[in-house]
């Protein structure tokens, strides 16, 4: 018999559920009795929902109110000193307090899962780490799927992840992979005990398979499975996904466990490698639905594969699965009212890819529902030929990009010297990231424009008055280089998205990215262009009331692409071009409308690396051409800005160089400047806008922190190539908080142009 599988399920809820009940306990207006319920229900739901679908093999403590690596640490009683735990009562206020800080402590640091968007709190380690099995989630959620009557294969995040992707904060020459044989013990425990509560199965996820391991990763990964193998009464799975197993690939199929799971979408060119190389006793768990992204299954493809594996290993040993937790998918398309049918026949939610899990696992048991996949069958040819996703004059163009078209006039230097002459910035130029506060009343008039109680020209009228407010501010203040404030923006892609062919936005489909924050990523389906100006009217408006040069605001192609789910029939270097094709029409017309500076973000620039070094070249190649094609179809004397939310710049300052923008702003002042060092080694030849104002904090700086900021700044860096602003936009912040800073900065500048 075949085995139908998940690894894990959507626990946010059709309707957001969990949002609602986390944050209303968090303000208050639920007590924890009323939480724990609005989990149970949810838990409960989400296991009827698998078992009704047919799963076999139904995942527990996958449910989390925060995030899954939090409840490990909570588990083990990992816990930093700083939050005051007595050591031994385990409860939810304990991880929300190291998600969301206290009063006495800072949160724990949150960082990306991967390369998802689903973001995880980060274990910390100390000289005084050491880890106890105080925590029973996995256990009683274990039982309460039991008591419904389903026996569950509980999940949790192996040792040897948990251990790499934790930090150790104590400043100590700590190894944190000393701390792998009690953590190993603790995972012991955790195993006896389900073995004793009647678990079969548990699933351990170690997706640093994924990724290059060094020889300490290694070696934790062989200590932790030779002591569990000695576990008696539990069969388990190691689980690696979101990457091929590559150089891995011999120590992960040697594991000394009852199960493997691999990522058979990205490594679906290993899959039957990895059946040919298993010994009789394993099951293969072949992750053959992707988890990641929400395209319906080929599902004859899928099977053809699936035959060849059982081939290979025999049915008996044969597992279905999705790539990787469907935690990553939307959860169903039963809801999604605002798309057509013709384009919903093309989806799979997480719901809709659990019928695709266990249609395959039925057919390799010669069950095959033949509707099902004359159904799917039809699916694939409408969409592959959809006049809807096939533009021919993008296409076209998209070929025809030549080196002319990734190429400025002329090189930065001569550049500079033009666009000095036309703009006449003196010395430390002065601007903003390009978004101002989003109040309440902004908010509330997109959302009366959108629900129609405000009419297009109430709502423009509104927009001008917030941009001449914003520019009139802007010139009081005495800045160099203004924007018009973004007003008009819900999301930096979102607005895009809206405006361009070949994007397409569900109602419902939300995506858990950290704790009670879900986004709604945007489907990119077709070949995309620009129909229509999406920004000029604005950018123009706003330049037509001042006599400084404003800055025009665009999204980068990489970043419109890494924060949507992107179409999985050509590769996603083309639809990033296309995009980029795109967004340079938009520059092109925003330069023939006045602006004389151009800014595209590119925020995701540096999250869409690929996990291993060995593809690395391969994107940043691709991702560089992009930005140029977005960015050189401008005159000599046209600026071109990007901005990057972090930086990290050490192992990509090349490929940012190459990007080639006149000028670069990027998020320092939190490091005091220290970050600044990648640029500084590799002679940046640009301009550079290190930031100076934290914008993350509501904390306003005062004039002489910028000064000294910029002064560390001007010590590395020619002073003639250096730009003041803050670290990123201002859109989440309060006018209380902005104004003064803004002000501080503005006069920080001012003072360091008297001195010189
Ligand atoms: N221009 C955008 C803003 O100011 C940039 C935001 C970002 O990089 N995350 O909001
Ligand atoms: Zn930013």
């Amino acid at each position: 018999m075949t085995v139908s599988h998940n690894l894990g399920f959507p626990r946010i809820g059709e309707r957001r559920e969990l949002k609602k009940a986390t944050e209303a306990y968090w303000k208050g207006d639920l007590d924890y009795a009323g939480l724990e319920a609005a989990g149970a229900e949810l838990r409960r739901a989400n296991w009827a929902k698998q078992q009704a679908a047919g799963i076999d093999l139904i995942p527990s403590n996958d449910f989390s109110f925060y995030d899954q690596v939090l409840g490990l640490s909570c588990l083990i009683g990992n816990v930093p000193e700083r939050f005051g735990w007595n050591g031994r009562d385990m409860n939810i206020d304990v991880a929300f307090d190291m998600a969301r800080g206290t009063q006495g402590a800072i949160a724990c640091e949150m960082t990306k899962w991967f390369d998802t968007n689903y973001h995880y709190i980060v274990p910390e380690f100390t000289q005084n780490t050491s880890f106890n099995l105080v925590g029973s989630k996995i256990f009683d959620e274990f039982a309460e799927a039991k008591a419904q009557g389903i026996v569950t294969k509980p999940v949790m995040v192996g040792p040897a992840t948990y251990l790499t992707l934790g930090k150790v904060t104590d400043g100590s020459n700590l190894d944190k992979f000393d701390l792998a044989d009690s953590l190993i013990e603790v995972y012991v425990q955790i195993a006896e005990k389900l073995a004793a509560d009647g678990a079969e199965w548990l699933q351990i996820d170690e997706p640093i398979f994924s990724l290059d391991l060094n020889d300490a990763q290694r070696a934790v990964i062989e200590k932790a499975y030779a002591r569990l193998a000695q576990v008696d009464g539990i069969k388990i799975m190691v689980a690696n996904y979101f990457g091929e197993l590559a150089d891995n690939m011999e120590l992960f199929t040697s594991l000394p466990v009852e199960a493997l799971h691999i990522d058979a979408v990205r490594g679906i060119k290993e899959a039957e490698v990895v059946a040919a190389r298993l010994d009789d006793e394993k099951y293969l768990s072949v992750g053959i639905i992707d988890g990641r992204n929400i395209w319906k299954t080929d599902l004859e493809r899928a099977l053809a594969t699936i035959e060849t594996i059982k081939g290979e290993i025999g049915a008996g040993r044969l597992i279905v699965g999705p790539s990787c937790s469907l935690l990553h998918s939307p959860v169903t398309l039963r809801s999604e009212t605002k798309l057509d049918d013709e384009f919903k026949n093309w989806l799979a939610f997480a719901e809709e890819k659990l019928d695709e899990i266990v249609f395959l696992a039925n057919a390799a048991d010669s069950k095959l529902d033949k509707t099902m996949l004359a159904d799917n069958k039809q699916a694939m040819a409408d969409r592959a030929d959809s006049a809807r996703i096939h533009d021919a004059a993008v296409k076209r163009r998209a070929a025809a990009v030549a080196d002319k078209d990734r190429q400025r006039g002329s090189p930065y230097a001569e550049r500079a010297k033009k666009q000095h002459a036309k703009m006449n910035l003196p010395a430390y130029p002065t601007t903003t990231i390009g978004s101002f506060p989003q109040t309440q009343e902004v908010r509330k008039a997109r959302a009366a424009h959108k629900k129609g109680r405000m009419s297009d020209a109430e709502y423009d009228a509104f927009l001008e008055a917030k941009i001449a407010e914003a520019v009139k501010m802007q010139e009081d203040m005495g800045f160099d280089m203004l924007v018009h404030g973004e007003f008009e923006r819900n999301d930096m892609v979102e607005y895009f998205g809206e405006q361009l062919a070949g994007y397409a936005f569900t109602k419902f489909g939300w995506v858990q990215s950290y704790g009670s924050r879900y986004v709604k990523p945007p489907i990119i389906f077709g070949d995309v262009s620009r129909p229509e100006p999406m920004t000029v009217k604005w950018s123009k408006y706003a330049q037509s009331l001042t006599d400084k040069p404003m800055k025009g605001m665009l999204t980068g192609p990489v970043t419109m692409v890494q924060w949507a789910f992107v179409r999985d029939d050509q590769p996603r270097s083309e639809t990033v071009k296309q995009v980029a094709l795109a967004i340079r029409d938009e520059v092109v017309d925003l330069e023939a409308a006045g602006l004389a500076a151009i800014q595209i973000d590119e925020a995701a620039f540096r999250e869409g690396l690929p996990l291993r070094r060995a593809d690395w070249d391969a994107y940043l190649k691709w991702a560089v051409e992009s930005f140029r094609i977005a960015s050189c179809g401008v005159a000599d004397d046209t600026q071109i800005h990007t901005h990057m939310c972090y930086s990290e710049f050490n192992d990509i300052i090349e490929a940012i160089a190459d990007m080639d923008a006149d000028c670069i702003s990027i998020e320092t002042s939190r490091s005091q400047m220290e970050l600044l060092d990648a640029f500084v080694a590799f002679q940046y030849p640009n301009e550079i806008g290190p930031g100076v104002y934290d914008i993350h904090s509501p904390r306003v700086p005062e004039k002489q922190e910028m000064i000294d900021l910029l002064k560390k700044a001007t010590k590395v860096l020619p002073a003639e190539r250096v730009w003041v602003n803050p670290d990123c936009g201002l859109k989440t912040r309060g006018w209380a908080e902005v104004e003064p800073a803004l002000r501080h900065m503005v006069d920080a500048a001012r003072e360091l142009r008297d001195r010189a």
